[in-house]
């Protein structure tokens, strides 16, 4: 019989979801208005502090639409947009018809690179266009190097937006993602450290910038007493029933996001001494992840030959899930005509680098295979001590 499949990351219901949902479906609210938003909303911005605003959209990738619009961006103009990133950063550059400019990573956050990002904002100065924003990422929940970032944002006078799709909870500084940027951007897609099945939420500094998403988001309607239309408008808002799930996930938020530390703490002790894997760790104590995916670095050349993908066959023989890193923008047949600027850091990661099982619902018999699994395939790999 096969045995049942681990995954990278699946949904995990915490305990009052249902709740919140029969409450708003015995008052019949039904409907993309109603408590269970308002009240969303206000937990995240609880949460997250900061004083931020927080607007629920029925996805992350809404969010990144509407928060380069919050941005002015506009067709022809030009956009930065970090490389190694899941394609939902990227795409609503092209949905407004402005030009993504895509820039190379790091190697200890694999987020985008301060070196390479001032090179390409130099550059493209230089070729007569400066670009309206950038998108940075916090992937796999390791916030980006938040400072230098940020410093450069502020020399060039070219704003954020902070893409923490998968980094609900963690914290730069103490500072939690999301709101580090001029616009922060969540995502609570299924597989995502809490979900409400499919949504996002924009996080902006002011009321103003937050009414006028939701304004954007419900068609943008004027203020009349018919349907009087002035503006583009889109159907982005978050629905009640799936705030509802919402809620009851931000109870069980923090003990989820002890669960994939400890599932990172794991396969740390995991890989220890085995020859040629890197586990990525939070660089110093000014990164606090939530370690939404653990993700290694596999260097056939330093363990005799056993590559990402023998370990990935070997794992999938098992029925245990696992997955390269995202794979550049740039690289992508989509994307691959536009700009980019990098020493092929992602390009690099992306061939080493694998995706481990996370998920904050994982059991000891799960780990049990996992370990098994890995040991395995690097049985002669393992240092003597
Ligand atoms: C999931 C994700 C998104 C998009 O979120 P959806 O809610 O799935 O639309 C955007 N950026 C990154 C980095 C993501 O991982």
């Amino acid at each position: 019989m096969k045995k049942k499949r681990i995954f990278i990351s699946e949904a995990h219901k915490g305990g009052r979801e249902l709740f919140f949902i029969k409450k708003v479906f015995k008052d019949n609210w039904i409907a993309t208005e109603g408590p269970n938003i308002v009240g969303f909303e206000s937990d995240l911005e609880d949460y997250l502090k900061e004083g931020v605003q927080v607007g629920a959209l029925n996805s992350g990738t809404a969010a990144v639409h509407l928060g380069l619009i919050l941005l002015g961006v506009k067709a022809g103009d030009e956009v930065i947009c970090q490389t190694m990133t899941f394609s939902a950063s990227a795409n609503p550059i092209l949905y407004l018809g402005a030009t993504p400019i895509f820039v190379d990573s790091e190697s200890e956050t694999l987020n985008i690179c301060p070196i390479a990002l001032e090179k390409a904002i130099e550059d493209r100065i230089y070729l007569g266009k400066k670009p309206k924003a950038i998108i940075a990422v916090h992937l796999y929940g390791m916030p980006f190097k938040v400072d230098a970032i940020l410093a450069l944002s502020l020399k060039y006078d070219i704003p954020i937006l902070e893409d923490s799709a998968e980094a609900l909870g963690s914290s730069y500084k103490g500072k939690k993602c999301g709101t580090l940027g001029e616009i922060g951007i969540l995502s609570f897609n299924g597989n995502k450290i809490i979900t409400t099945s499919g949504g996002g939420v924009i996080v902006t500094k002011t009321l103003e910038n937050k009414n006028r998403a939701i304004f954007l988001a419900t068609q943008a309607r004027d203020n009349a007493a018919h349907y009087q239309h002035s503006e583009v408008g889109y159907n982005y808002r978050m629905s009640n029933i799936c705030a509802g799930i919402g809620r009851g996930q931000m109870e069980v938020l923090e003990s989820h996001i002890s669960l994939r530390r400890e599932m990172h703490q794991f396969y740390v002790d995991l890989f220890e001494n085995i020859i040629g894997v890197l586990v990525f760790k939070e660089p110093s104590d000014d990164f606090f992840s939530n370690f939404w995916l653990t993700a290694i670095l596999v260097d056939e050349t330093k363990n005799g030959g056993i590559t990402r993908e023998t370990l990935r066959a070997a794992l999938e023989v098992e029925n245990i899930e696992s997955r390269p890193l995202w794979k550049p923008m740039h690289l992508q047949p989509i994307f691959e005509s536009y700009p980019y600027y990098g020493e092929k850091v992602a390009e690099t990661l992306f061939e080493k680098g694998l995706c481990l099982p996370s998920g904050s619902n994982l059991s000891d018999e799960d780990r049990k295979r996992i370990s098994e699994t890995v040991l395995f395939v690097f049985k002669k790999k393992i240092k003597n001590i």
